[in-house]
C-alpha cells in the first residue's frame, strides 16, 4: 500500500483551492475598483463636488459649481471645431458658462 495517490489528490485540491482563492481576490479587487470609479462619477476631479451638465449652443459642458472647473464630453471639441464660426461659438459658450456660474453663486 502506498499513500502516493491520496497525496497527489491532496496537492490537487490545495492547488485548486489556491486558484479559487486567487480568482475571488481578483474579483474582489475588480469590484472595489468599479465601486471606486462609480464614487467618482460626475464628481469634480479637483474638489469632489457634484458636476452639473448643462447644454450651451448644442454643446454639453460639465461644470463644477464650487470651483468653476469645466469639462467637455468626448467629441464636443469636434462639434465646436466643425462649426462654421467656431471662435464665435466658443466665445458664446464660455460667455454663457460664466453667466451660469455667476448666477449659481446667488443660490
Ligand atoms: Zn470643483
Amino acid at each position: 500500500m502506498t499513500d502516493k495517490p491520496s497525496r497527489n489528490e491532496d496537492e490537487y485540491f490545495v492547488r485548486q483551492e489556491a486558484e479559487i482563492l486567487r480568482q475571488r481576490r481578483a474579483e474582489l479587487r475588480a469590484e472595489q475598483a468599479a465601486a471606486e470609479r462609480r464614487s467618482h462619477y460626475m464628481k469634480c476631479p479637483r474638489d469632489g463636488y457634484d458636476l452639473a451638465s448643462q447644454g450651451f449652443h448644442g454643446v454639453t459642458v460639465d461644470i463644477c459649481p464650487h470651483c468653476g472647473g469645466m469639462w467637455l464630453d468626448p467629441g464636443e471639441l469636434d462639434v465646436i471645431s466643425r462649426h462654421d464660426d467656431h471662435r464665435g461659438l466658443l466665445g458664446r459658450i464660455f460667455g454663457d458658462v460664466l453667466k451660469s456660474l455667476r448666477g449659481g453663486t446667488h443660490g
